[in-house]
C-alpha cells in the first residue's frame, strides 16, 4: 500500500511540474547576509518585473562564502558564481552590483553567456542592467514566469 502511495506521489510530481520554479508575479525572498547583494538582487528582480519581500514561498539563496572555481588563483577577479541555483559571493562582488545581478540570470536558468557585451549576461558584465535580449534569454529558460515574461 505504501509503495502504491509513493508511486502515485511520484506521478503527481511529474504531472505537476508544468509551472516555472520562479513566478515574478509573486514575491521573492532573498536569503543573504550581504546588504550589497540584497540591494543588487532587489534592483535586478524589479527590472524583471518582480518584487522582493522579507519572506516568501520562493527564494534566491546567496552565500557569502566564495566557492567559485578559480577564485583562489593569484590576482583572480572572480566576483561571484552560481552553483545549483545558489549564488556564491567572492570578495569583488561586494562592490559589483552588476556581477550579482548577472548571477540572478543563472539562478533563473540561463546556462550560456551572451556574446554581446551590451548584455548583462555577457561573461564579464559591463552594463548595469538587463537588456531586452537578457530578458528574452531568461524568459526562454522556462524557469521563470510572470513579470517581463508574460
Ligand atoms: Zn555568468
Amino acid at each position: 500500500m505504501r509503495a502504491v502511495a509513493l508511486g502515485l506521489l511520484g506521478l503527481l510530481g511529474l504531472l505537476g511540474c508544468q509551472r516555472a520554479p520562479y513566478d515574478l508575479d509573486m514575491p521573492i525572498a532573498i536569503e543573504t547576509d550581504s546588504l550589497a547583494a540584497l540591494a543588487a538582487l532587489r534592483a535586478g528582480i524589479a527590472e524583471l518585473g518582480g518584487h522582493v519581500t522579507d519572506s516568501a514561498g520562493q527564494k534566491v539563496q546567496v552565500s557569502s562564502v566564495c566557492r567559485c572555481a578559480g577564485a583562489t588563483a593569484p590576482h583572480a577577479s572572480v566576483a561571484a558564481c552560481t552553483v545549483s541555483g545558489v549564488i556564491y559571493l567572492c570578495q569583488p562582488s561586494q562592490m559589483c552590483s552588476r556581477c550579482v545581478k548577472h548571477e540572478l540570470g543563472h539562478v533563473f536558468g540561463v546556462a550560456k553567456h551572451s556574446l554581446d557585451n551590451r548584455d548583462l549576461l555577457y561573461a564579464i558584465p559591463a552594463v548595469e542592467g538587463f537588456s531586452d535580449a537578457d530578458k528574452r534569454a531568461i524568459c526562454k529558460t522556462g524557469y521563470v514566469s510572470g513579470g517581463v515574461c508574460d
